[in-house]
C-alpha cells in the first residue's frame, strides 16, 4: 500500500539550474519521514511536486496509485484532497476565527453543517486548542496558530500529511510540540512527511530520514 511515490522525478524551474535530479521516493501506509537539506536544496519543490502544485519536468509523481503530472482542474482537486499540507507560516485567515479556519476547508468542498460540527471539536482538542476555538490567530502564540494550521490540514481526514518546515518559526518547546503531533497523527495511521533544517529534532526521534544535497536524495537514516 503506497500512498505516494516519486519515479525518477527531476525539477527544473524555467530559469537557473535543475532543482531535482532523478529522484526515487517511496511512501507507504503509516511512514514518516523527516527530510532534511540545506537551504535551497530543494525540500519545498519536492513536497509540491507530491502534491501537485508544481509538475515534474521529467518522471512522475504518483498518488495512491495515479500518476498525476498530467492531472488538471477538479481531477487534481480531488487528489489534493487526500492531502493535508502544513506551512512554516501558518497561512491563516487573519480576520476568521480558529473555528471558522479550521471549518472553512470543509466548508469549501461541501461537507453539511452537521459533519463540520463532528469533525470540528475532536480536531480542536486533539491539538489542544478547544479552548481558543472562538479567537482569531493573532491572538495567539506561533505554536497555537501553527497547531489551527495542523487541524486544518486533518480535519478532512487525509491519508497523507505533508508539512514544509513547520517549526521553522517556533522556539524549541513549541517546535517539539508541534513534532509530538506529528507523530501523534502518525500513529492514527495518516502517512505523514516533514522538511526541515533543525538537526535536532531528528536526533530526537527515531523516524527514517533523507537528505536532498546538490539535487540528489539519500537516505541518512533508514
Ligand atoms: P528548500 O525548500 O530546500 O529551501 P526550494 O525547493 O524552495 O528549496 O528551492 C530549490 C531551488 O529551486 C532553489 O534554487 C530555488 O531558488 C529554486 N526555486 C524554487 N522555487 C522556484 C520558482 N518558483 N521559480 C524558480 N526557481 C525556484
Ligand atoms: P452550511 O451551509 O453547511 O450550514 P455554514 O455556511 O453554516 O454551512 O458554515 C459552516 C461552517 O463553516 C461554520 O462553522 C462557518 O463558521 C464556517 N464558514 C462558513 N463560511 C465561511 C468562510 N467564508 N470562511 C470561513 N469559515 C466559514
Amino acid at each position: 500500500d503506497v500512498v505516494v511515490a516519486l519515479q525518477n522525478v527531476s525539477k527544473q524551474y524555467a530559469k537557473g539550474k535543475p532543482a531535482l535530479v532523478d529522484v526515487n521516493l517511496q511512501m507507504h501506509k503509516g511512514d514518516f519521514l523527516f527530510i532534511t537539506g540545506p537551504s535551497g536544496a530543494g525540500k519545498s519543490t519536492l513536497l509540491k511536486l507530491l502534491y501537485g502544485q508544481e509538475r515534474p519536468t521529467s518522471g512522475e509523481v504518483i498518488v495512491e496509485g495515479t500518476p498525476i503530472s498530467q492531472l488538471r482542474g477538479n481531477q487534481l482537486a480531488k487528489v489534493r484532497r487526500r492531502i493535508g499540507v502544513v506551512f512554516q507560516d501558518y497561512k491563516l485567515i487573519p480576520r476568521r476565527t480558529v473555528a471558522e479556519n479550521v471549518a472553512f476547508v470543509l466548508w469549501a468542498q461541501g461537507y453539511s453543517r452537521k459533519e463540520i460540527h463532528r469533525r470540528l471539536w475532536p480536531t480542536l482538542k486533539m491539538v489542544g486548542l478547544q479552548d481558543k476555538s472562538e479567537s482569531f490567530p493573532h491572538e495567539l502564540s506561533g505554536g497555537e496558530q501553527q497547531r489551527v494550521s495542523i487541524a486544518r490540514a486533518v480535519v478532512g481526514t487525509p491519508p497523507l500529511l505533508l508539512a514544509d518546515e513547520p517549526t521553522g518559526n517556533l522556539d524549541p518547546d513549541n517546535a517539539l510540540q508541534v513534532i509530538k503531533i506529528l507523530k501523534k497523527l502518525n500513529s492514527i495511521g495518516i502517512t505523514v512527511v516533514v522538511t526541515t533544517h533543525n538537526e535536532q529534532l531528528v536526533r530526537v526521534s527515531n523516524h527514517p530520514v533523507v537528505q536532498i544535497k546538490d539535487c540528489h536524495l539519500r537516505h541518512v537514516r533508514k
